[in-house]
């Protein structure tokens, strides 16, 4: 099998990070690994990045894309990730995931409305699926949406509504007929999260990180900004969900380098990390574990180039790699010793606190975006054939 990448690849990969070598200052990266994850410098990096046409890079030229493959998608994303930059994960889900639905299902007027300020950096969008009784499964979603003449109105609550502080638009799951089966009463709604009505409020993660809870009181949504057809909200959802599933390891090789190098670091004459014969081979069964994920985090966008979307690979990639980052953060605070768990300012922390607080990040990856155990039923029934 041949894993290399072809000319047109190599020269992009090259063109992204000399793009990265002269655009990512300091203050993008210390904005992106904050607390809110957003900042003014990461917005002005996102719009230099949008004069490239990366945050369309895969839809179709016609839209302001850059027509490229869900393959230079992925090799795009590994690279921010890995440098630090915002656009691969939480930020540009405008870009990522909203746009190639609406380019899908939305109707000309939306397309026009919505895909060129996404393609030019200006507006983004945070996902508002998950309620207070509604997340692992999500077709039980109670948020209340009711026809009153040309708008909806729409009351309930969003929880875990990431992007929604820095974000201009709500991409809302919402049910519009009550009286239906579940999967089948639910629409899709793009909101501006400045309608009078919506509150956001603060959740501060055990990493201390925002993410927020965001309550809708009588809202009045336009009923143009509903997207396809009434009630079939969860099929799009679906659609949406496949855009979501392309998962990167540039996070993860980002910070097993910094852990190697701070292992090959040598002050004066004193055994290091890199002389603990235990910790060595931790690490280098990581370095295994990041290889196979690369492969296979790989593999997934080759499928969704070749036009397979059955989801399963994703499911494998999602588990392996969020697994990975909860091994790998607890390896990188057994090399550090006790000085590992000191925080971002102490003077005496190993790479600026940057062990303890991934330590903290990796516990809720293996919720948001679907629980392991989700993905493991995702596996056994999609991927194994056993019965539901
Ligand atoms: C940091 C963070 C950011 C997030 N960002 C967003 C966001 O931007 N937008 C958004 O909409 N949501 C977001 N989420 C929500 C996330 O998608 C949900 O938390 C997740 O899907 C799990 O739902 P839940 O919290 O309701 O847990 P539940 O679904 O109640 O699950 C509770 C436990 O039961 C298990 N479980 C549930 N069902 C099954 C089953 N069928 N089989 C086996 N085990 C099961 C789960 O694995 C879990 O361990 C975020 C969550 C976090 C933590």
């Amino acid at each position: 099998m041949d894993y290399r990448l072809d000319e047109e690849q190599e020269a992009f990969v090259a063109e992204v990070r000399r793009f990265l070598d002269e655009e990512l200052s300091r203050e993008v990266v210390r904005e992106v690994a904050g607390d809110e994850r957003m900042g003014p410098h990461a917005k002005a990096f996102l719009r230099k990045m949008a004069t490239k046409r990366w945050l369309s890079v895969s839809w179709p030229e016609q839209w302001g894309g850059l027509g490229r493959s869900p393959i230079e998608r992925y090799l795009l994303s590994e690279e921010l990730a890995y440098h630090g930059a915002p656009g691969a994960a939480t930020s540009n889900a405008g870009g990522r995931i909203v746009a190639p639905v609406v380019i899908m299902f939305g109707t000309p007027e939306q397309k026009d409305r919505f895909l060129p300020p996404i393609a030019r950096g200006e507006i983004d969008f945070a996902l508002g699926y998950t309620e207070p009784e509604a997340g692992s499964d999500l077709a039980s979603l109670q948020m209340r949406a009711e026809l009153e003449g040309d708008h909806y109105v729409i009351t309930g609550q969003k929880l875990f509504s990431t992007a929604c502080h820095f974000a201009e638009y709500h991409w809302l799951a919402a049910r519009t007929d009550p009286e239906a089966p579940k999967h089948r009463g639910i629409s899709l709604f793009i909101v501006d999260l400045k309608s009078p009505g919506v509150t956001i409020e603060p959740i501060w993660t055990m990493a201390g990180e925002r993410t927020n809870a965001v309550f809708y009181d009588q809202v009045r949504v336009p009923r143009e900004n509903l997207i396809g057809q009434p009630n079939q909200g969860f099929y799009l959802l679906a659609k949406a969900l496949e855009f979501e599933r392309m998962f990167v390891t540039g996070d993860l090789r980002r910070y097993f380098d910094r852990l190697v190098g701070y292992m090959r670091e040598r002050k004066d004459d004193s055994p290091t990390a890199a002389d603990d014969r235990l910790a060595r081979h931790r690490v280098a069964q990581l370095a295994i574990e990041l290889q196979v994920c690369k492969q296979l985090s790989a593999r997934v966008a080759w499928q969704l180039t070749v036009g397979d979307s059955s989801g399963r690979e994703a499911s494998v990639v999602k588990l392996f790699k969020t697994e990975l980052a909860q091994r790998m953060s607890q390896v990188g605070l057994r090399v550090m010793g006790l000085y590992g768990q000191l925080q971002r300012g102490d003077a005496r922390a190993p790479l600026n606190g940057r062990a303890e607080k991934f330590y903290r990040q990796s516990v809720s990856s293996t919720i948001t975006g679907g629980t392991s155990e989700i993905q493991r039923n995702v596996i056994a029934t999609r991927g194994l054939g056993l019965p539901r």
